[in-house]
């Protein structure tokens, strides 16, 4: 629990006094050298866990390659992961971009031009990230409060669908609002809603994308398809980078000069996260299901794959300090919500040992 380097940082995040200095699958390092179990995967993020050596290779032969051209031109990376979303998506086309909120921001983008209208209905309790587009679509007061006026159109709850809708925009698991995961009911009901006025589906799996849920996509799980889904978080296991996948039964929506971005589609990032995508394959989403089945029975908790929350009575902060100072590292989604995130490539070992502190702990 040693920072050891002084730092000028603005305080936009609550940190806990510790430096990081290596990762090594599902375990961190800190500064003094103690080890801790990492059951948080930086938010969802390091699938694989730390250093995989598939993205890790990939994105090193990258670097020795080829670091960045202007999206003026094609690069390989970005074509190979466009076709290996595609491929798992069932038809899509991808925008490329670094980062969940980015992903959001085009989906917003796409929705208005191909539909010609300005509403998105996004659902209380969401969270879509940070910037003031994103920001617009989150339903979460105290996030928003101190930036209003924020973008104009956006409505919060099913109830407010109508003839203007240009989209509705939705988390299959609310991840950052408690992780509270849709009913395939209540996608459905989204589903008809879209279509019976002629607005978009769109599913933000920054969160329970690229296998977190069990399935590749979570709407998989769910078995309602969306026109357009975002990921970030675990596409490139820790790389930047973010995607808009829209649908080929969905319009194209964008022209050229329509949207960019300088970094979007880094080499490296995608050929980082081909290497994720390759290994997302059946035996890992069985073992995603099988770790998620031990969490929910020990824990009473809720989500879907490893996407999984239970609450304390306890302030959440008291619970992960208390886990934290026996080496395991976990989250929290809400002051009282206690959130697991780990990487899907958790050993049942690993596992066994993380649920034998926490029960100590609570
Ligand atoms: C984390 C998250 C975002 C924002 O992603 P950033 O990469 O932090 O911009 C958006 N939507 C969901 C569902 C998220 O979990």
């Amino acid at each position: 629990m040693t920072a050891t380097v002084a730092s000028k940082l603005l305080p936009t995040y609550a940190r806990q006094n510790v430096t990081f200095v290596e990762g090594d699958g599902s375990w961190l390092v800190d500064a003094s050298g103690a080890r801790y179990l990492d059951l948080f995967a930086g938010i969802a993020v390091v699938a694989l866990g730390h250093r995989h050596p598939a993205p890790l290779a990939a994105a090193q032969a990258q670097l020795e390659r080829l670091w960045h051209v202007s999206n003026l031109y094609s690069t390989e990376p970005m074509q190979e992961l466009s076709v290996k979303l595609s491929d798992r998506f069932g038809g899509a086309s991808a925008f490329f971009c670094n980062s969940g909120a980015e992903a959001n921001e085009a989906a917003i983008k796409w929705a208005r031009k191909a539909t010609g209208r300005t509403e998105i209905v996004a659902l209380d309790g969401s969270f879509h990230g940070r910037t003031l587009g994103a920001l617009s679509v989150t339903g979460q007061p105290a996030k928003r409060a101190a930036f209003e006026p924020l973008v104009p159109g956006a409505k919060f709850g099913l109830g407010q669908v109508s003839e203007q809708t240009a989209a509705i925009l939705l988390e299959p698991v609310q991840g950052e609002g408690g992780v509270h995961p849709l009913t395939p009911e209540f996608l459905s009901e989204a589903r008809a809603l879209a279509d019976g006025h002629g607005a978009l589906l769109i599913l933000d799996e920054v969160q329970t994308g690229v296998g977190r849920s069990g399935s590749f996509f979570a709407w998989q799980e769910l078995g309602v398809k969306p026109d357009a889904v975002t990921l970030a978080k675990g596409l490139a296991n820790g790389l930047p980078v973010g995607a808009l996948l829209v649908s080929d039964d969905a319009p194209v929506g964008f022209e050229p000069g329509d949207h960019g971005s300088t970094f979007g589609g880094n080499p490296v990032a995608c050929a980082a996260a081909c290497a994720v995508v390759d290994a997302i394959d059946d035996a890992l989403l069985a073992h995603v299901k099988e770790l998620s089945a031990l969490f929910v029975d020990a824990l009473s908790a809720r989500g879907l794959g490893l996407l999984l929350a239970f609450d304390t009575e306890r302030p959440a902060g008291d619970v992960i300090a208390a886990a934290f100072s026996r080496g395991l590292v976990i989250g929290s989604a809400g002051p009282n919500t206690i959130r697991l995130t780990p990487p899907l490539t958790l050993s049942l070992d690993e596992a066994t040992h993380a649920l034998s502190i926490l029960k100590e702990v609570l």
